[in-house]
């Protein structure tokens, strides 16, 4: 019987898994210099968490949760995404706002496989809660930018929108929904039920007529409230004044029904035609809609696979651990080849040797296959006047060095790789 994964899953295989840490130590330093903390919560949740969060008619809870019971017959839904399961978490356990955190983890949707999207995925977020200043969102939208750019992703567009809070958005939604009842008989079905739910939600209609009919209708954007365009232009100042580059898109809705205000994207073309990297937007509703304190916030998601994709191209190569392969030459050195393996992990530099007695030819082999950098070859001789022998397996070159040489030559390239 053969095995094969999942539909939608994929496998993080050497190199690309160390593409993929290499990300996430990048997303998780950038965190940090913002203030963001970490924070793990569990990869499932009580599936009304989500449902309350993200709202009955979006499509994430419509169609696309991982929804099962346990067998206690609990309710249960693998997170679909991050931000629900972390307000219930703060609200859980008090947590002392404001408070900034950050997570790095694997999301659920049943959706259509594609490039750089799957079943199981994952995403980089960060999430600031009890801030309300427009700064913040700056902040935000700024921390996403840059982190696309320490990972080489040059094409990356940032777009920004406000769809408004609760004192503005009704009127809006009435006015687009009688625009769009008036033109109903053009539209797709679906939009016609979006139009009825959540009429915001037809922007997102992938459909050329729908486009077109939309490209007419009323903008959020024109329909702000007056402390709604006042923060939405103190966004795009700190924004100019923090130097990040972006551009308006006044269509720019965002998929869940949380969001408020400010709704912002990553847009890059590398991958396809115009692929989201991720984004966000404030939720200034979502910690009280679940029952805590109002609680103004604002954060994003970012999606890992589609950003290792787009950095591709640009990529540095990932230096690799330089590891090193210890060779006894024959049995009569392999003790000391024990120790020497022993001295260099002490020092810090990742090192393997070979267990099962093998020819040193099979040993340089395995040393390729592991993706070693160095051997460190240990003969007779060497053995007799206190060296061993260093082979870089990238130039080929070779040389004799004292053993104690070769442990601070070695342990300083680590920490060099390491900064
Ligand atoms: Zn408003
Ligand atoms: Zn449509």
């Amino acid at each position: 019987m053969k095995h094969t994964r999942p539909k939608g899953t994929r496998d993080f295989l050497p190199p690309e898994s160390a593409r993929k840490q290499r990300a996430e130590a990048v997303f998780r330093r950038c965190a940090e210099l913002y203030g963001f903390q970490e924070a793990v919560t569990p990869t499932f949740e009580h599936t009304e968490v989500f449902v309350k969060s993200s709202g009955v008619t979006s499509d994430v809870v419509t169609k696309e949760m991982y929804t099962f019971k346990d067998r206690s017959e609990r309710e249960l839904t693998l997170r679909p995404e991050g931000t629900p399961g972390l307000v219930r978490a703060i609200l859980e356990n008090g947590l002392r706002i404001p408070c900034r955190l950050y997570y790095v983890g694997p999301m659920f949707r049943y959706n259509r496989p594609q490039k750089g999207r799957y079943r199981e995925f994952y995403q980089l977020g960060v999430e600031s809660f009890g801030e309300a200043g427009p700064e913040v969102d700056a902040e935000v939208i700024a921390l996403g930018a840059e982190f696309f750019g320490a990972l080489g992703i040059r094409d990356c567009e940032t777009q920004v929108n406000s769809i408004g809070c609760r004192a503005c958005r009704p009127q809006y939604h009435e006015q687009l929904k009688r625009f769009l009842t008036e033109r109903s008989s053009e539209l797709c079905p679906e939009c016609r039920t979006r139009m009825e739910q959540n009429p915001l939600r037809t922007f997102d209609c992938k459909n050329e007529t729908c486009q077109a009919i939309l490209g007419n209708a009323p903008k959020p954007k024109d329909n702000l409230c007056s402390a709604c365009a006042e923060h939405f232009q103190a966004v795009l100042a700190a924004l100019r004044a923090r130097d990040v580059k972006f551009a308006l898109n006044d269509r720019m809705v965002r998929g869940l029904d949380y969001y408020s205000r400010t709704a912002f994207e990553y847009i890059s073309r590398t991958i396809g035609a115009q692929d989201s990297l991720g984004g966000g937007g404030r939720y200034d509703y979502l910690v009280e809609d679940f029952g805590g304190p109002a609680t103004p916030a604002v954060g994003f998601a970012l999606g890992e696979e589609r950003a290792l994709l787009a950095a591709e191209q640009s990529d540095k190569p990932v230096v690799s651990r330089r590891l090193v392969f210890v060779i006894a030459m024959s049995d009569g050195e392999r003790a000391a080849a024990g120790e020497l393996l022993a001295e260099l992990r002490k020092a810090g530099v990742p090192a393997q040797m070979d267990y099962d007695h093998r020819k040193p030819k099979a040993q340089f082999r395995s040393a390729d296959n592991a993706g070693a950098q160095y051997c460190a070859i240990l003969g007779e001789r060497e053995l007799a006047q206190g060296l061993v022998s260093l082979k870089d397996l990238t130039t080929g070159e070779q040389q004799e060095l004292k053993r104690t040489e070769l442990l601070a030559r070695l342990a300083g390239q680590q920490m060099a790789d390491s900064r």
